[in-house]
């Protein structure tokens, strides 16, 4: 019997679920020490003002680097972190590195923001800490103002118990972080989300922006969102930009912000910097600081 076997029961599964199984455990078992010796990296892909050109702020990407198989990338580990709990202390490794990370920027004069993902498990209430103490704390300590820091959400948390989500959100919104939604349109998209949640940045997935050069059904649902997001006095990121011609796309239908390979992929924290200053230099817009909400 399975049940016998007690914590050996997975013995039963056909030889690769077993496989499948034991890989897990030993990701869990990784992850574990992974958390206690900070094994974690956050890389910074920049956001660009499309009316300007301008870096307005970076997207902090999770990365993992494991003591033997080198760079791990979210898509490997988040859903494994979420399950075992893990994504707790994971994600509030993320938020305070954000955070100490724009420390150094203002100190050095880069007036940028941070938007960091959050996965719902880190909302809920049942967490050690709420998120909002936690997103408190992290601005508190380094001393860094709420309007540098954004929060992304993606629609599967709203349909997770949402009277407990809108409070979550409401209670992170009432620091002075902006709430941006991500992946736009591939979730269960409910327009009534848009009217419920406290929302303030939609970012368009980017699905839809490499659908529209050669799909007129893609381009069209871009060019809907962009009107959606704009009459509710929302702000748009596109993102997943490739080439110049999904710049070019964004840039006619008046979408605010960009993020994409064609501009840069994620960087080092160092690269970023670099990235900024190089970029700034050739900019004719340095004084002007472009808020985002
Ligand atoms: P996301 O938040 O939608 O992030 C955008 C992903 O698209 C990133 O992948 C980024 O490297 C990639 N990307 C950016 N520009 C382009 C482009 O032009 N073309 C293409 N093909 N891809 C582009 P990455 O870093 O592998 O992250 C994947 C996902 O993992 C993220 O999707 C996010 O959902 C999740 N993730 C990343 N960091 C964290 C974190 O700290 N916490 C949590 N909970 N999830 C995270
Ligand atoms: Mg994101
Ligand atoms: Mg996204
Ligand atoms: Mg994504």
């Amino acid at each position: 019997q399975a049940k016998d076997s007690g914590r050996n029961a997975y013995q039963f599964f056909v030889p690769s679920m077993n496989k499948i199984v034991t890989t897990r455990m030993k990701v869990e078992q990784d992850l574990r020490i992974a958390v206690k010796q900070q094994q974690f990296i956050l890389h910074y892909q920049p956001v660009v003002s499309l009316l300007t050109g301008e870096i307005i702020g970076a997207e902090a990407l999770l990365r993992w680097q494991h003591p033997n198989k080198g760079l791990i990338y979210p898509d490997s580990f988040i859903s494994i972190a979420e399950e075992t709990g893990l994504i707790e202390p994971i994600g509030k490794w993320v938020i305070e590195q954000a955070c100490r990370d724009l420390k150094v920027w203002q100190g050095m004069g880069l007036n940028l923001h941070v938007a960091v993902n959050v996965s719902s498990k880190q909302c809920k209430k049942s967490c050690d800490t709420p998120i909002s103490t936690v997103i408190q704390q992290a601005l508190q300590v380094n001393n860094v103002l709420a309007q540098y820091l954004k929060v992304e959400i993606t629609e599967s948390l709203l349909m997770d118990n949402s009277q407990d989500m809108i409070g979550t959100l409401q209670s992170i919104r009432d620091l002075g972080v902006a709430i941006h939604m991500d992946d736009f349109g591939t979730g269960y998209s409910s327009l009534s989300y848009l009217k419920q949640f406290p929302i303030d940045v939609l970012k368009i997935d980017r699905a839809f922006i490499e659908g529209a050069v050669d799909d007129i059904t893609d381009a069209n649902l871009v060019k809907a969102v962009v009107l959606i997001g704009h009459s509710l006095r929302l702000k748009l990121v596109g993102e997943g930009i490739e080439t110049k011609e999904h710049l070019e796309f964004l840039k006619s239908l008046g979408c605010d912000y960009g993020q994409g390979y064609f501009i840069s992929k994620p960087l080092f924290f160092e690269n970023f910097i670099t990235f900024c200053q190089q970029k700034n230099k050739n900019s004719s817009v340095i004084d002007e600081q472009v808020e985002i909400p």
